[in-house]
């Protein structure tokens, strides 16, 4: 009922040369690249659009959440992970979760695989539907093969990850998580046609389900971990000649808003000793945040920047105000960054004419996050399988993504593949059957491998539950999983660690 046009039978790509073969697989199994990329792009055909090549697949995408596309590629979604044996469940935000049980019978919460099905307005097939395509694969490759995980495994496709249609990014994982009030989500207004909130489109399309958004186990839907292939939408892969990310976290970030004021006055009467030009102080400013940051290997950026409205060509203007967004994967970098950004605001401030004042605000502050160390590793196995340590890299998220949420109440980390020449959110966004392959196998064997870990973990968790001083039990236990996670390693808060995964 729910099948595809089949509309793409000429898509048999190069997808064959996939070559994993002649490395050592751990779990064994071997993706279906064909049938990957033939389901991807099917469902593409839900939302197709901005056509920009002759070749069936030559468009981008424009499945806003809950458009009528978003809901077809749902209910397809539900049929399919039904028609392999899962449970499907939806909560109240139209999270959709695909459970398939694992040998253990285990009531644990599962290992998810999770992304996003919705896109941008001038979006490609890539970003988001990747991640939910290559799970899916990643449950048909297990099923046909009669594989099973230990724990329950399964997939999550978050709604409105893109915030494009109902503004507001990484909507629905950042509920669960407990970050955004489910009230203030369901309130968001599609931003063309302000009588229709997010809300009353999950009720139009029977998605508005009655599990509660959260990871509250009693109400919600907890995750034992999640797991998220994505592309990476920048060019250091492919600068790298990489083929795996290993993702361990996302980078830390503050806006400013800086307002600088000066006086109005005649171009050509005022003398340059007699001048408070801010949009001058501004410019060297701005160009000044530049060359700090870059001394950080940071980044500082303007996006906007503002003159009052009645400027004119021969009048210097009254008052700039303009934005800053300082970027670095560690938070003490990015303070740096300010506090010298800053201080050179304040020198050049007095230095032309008789100088302009500024005054700033922080919009936002968003700290670094550190992915799990443990899922980190798997992944990190993965890529050492699949392509070898010369192949993969250790990087670092530039963007945000449902997973900065997930992580913050389940191990969570997350693989990036390339995308040609780092073009995304774009019609020609594109990620080649190869890398599509790669990362889906990549994302097979970090899940497998991160079961079997488990176990470890709750075996051991087990065996020692009988000693009663949970100090030493916490140190041993802790102990012992560092040394079997993975070399690597660098567990930084054992205290938190053990509170979260070995014992209350
Ligand atoms: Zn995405």
């Amino acid at each position: 009922m729910y099948g595809t046009k089949g509309v793409t039978r000429a898509l048999h790509s190069n997808a064959r040369q996939f070559s994993t073969a002649t490395r050592l697989q751990a779990s064994g199994l071997k993706i279906n690249s064909d049938r990957l990329w033939n389901t991807l792009h099917e469902t593409c055909e839900w939302g197709a659009a901005h056509r920009y090549g002759e070749k069936p697949t030559d468009t981008g995408m424009a499945r806003l959440t809950l458009n009528d596309d978003d809901a077809r590629v749902r209910r397809w979604f539900g049929a399919e992970v039904q028609k392999l044996g899962c449970t499907l469940s939806v909560d109240q935000m139209g999270n959709m979760f695909a459970r398939q049980p694992g040998r253990l019978n285990s009531a644990a919460p599962m290992i998810a695989m999770g992304s996003h099905l919705d896109t941008q307005p001038r979006g490609g097939r890539y970003d988001g539907i990747l991640g939910i395509m290559a799970a899916l694969e990643v449950l048909r490759t297990m099923k046909e093969s009669g594989f099973q995980t230990n724990y329950d495994v399964g997939v999550v496709n978050w709604t409105n990850e893109e915030g494009a249609r109902f503004p507001k990014s990484m909507c629905s994982s950042g509920v669960w998580a407990g970050a955004i009030p489910i009230q203030q989500a369901w309130d968001l207004r599609d931003i063309h046609d302000p009588s229709v909130t997010l809300r009353s489109e999950l009720e139009r399309h029977g998605y508005l389900g009655d599990i509660a958004c959260s990871s509250d186990l009693a109400t919600g839907y907890p995750l034992g971990a999640h797991f998220e292939l994505h592309i990476e939408q920048g060019p250091i892969l492919p600068e790298n000649n990489r083929s795996i990310g290993v993702v361990r976290g996302a980078q830390s970030y503050r806006w400013l808003n800086m307002t600088v004021q000066g006086q109005d006055a005649h171009t050509g009467t005022t003398p340059l000793s007699a001048r408070r030009d801010p949009l001058l102080a501004s410019s060297r400013m701005i160009a000044a945040s530049h060359d700090i940051a870059k001394r950080h290997d940071a980044l500082a950026s303007t996006g906007i920047i503002r003159v009052p409205s009645n400027a004119s060509t021969n009048t210097i203007s009254s008052q700039v105000t303009f934005t800053l967004d300082i970027r670095h994967p560690q938070d003490s970098v990015v303070h740096a960054v300010q506090d010298e950004c800053l201080k050179a605001f304040e020198a050049i401030a007095l230095q032309d004419g008789k100088g302009v004042s500024f005054d700033w605000t922080l919009d936002t502050d968003s700290p670094a996050v550190k992915f799990d160390d443990n899922c980190v590793a798997s992944i990190q196995a993965a890529a050492d399988q699949l392509v070898g340590r010369e192949k993969s890299m250790l990087m670092t998220s530039g963007a945000g993504h449902d997973t900065v949420y997930t992580s913050q109440h389940c191990p969570s980390a997350m693989i990036f593949v390339p995308c040609r020449d780092g073009v995304s959110h774009h019609p020609t966004e594109y990620c080649s059957p190869q890398d599509c392959a790669m990362g889906t196998q990549a994302l097979l064997e970090a899940v497998v491998h991160y079961d079997k870990f488990r176990v470890e973990a709750e075996g051991q968790k087990n065996k020692y539950t009988e000693i009663e001083n949970s100090k030493i039990f916490g140190s041993y236990i802790y102990t012992k999983l560092c040394t079997s996670a993975s070399a690597d390693s660098d567990i930084e808060d054992p205290a938190k660690w053990n509170k979260e995964n070995v014992g209350p």
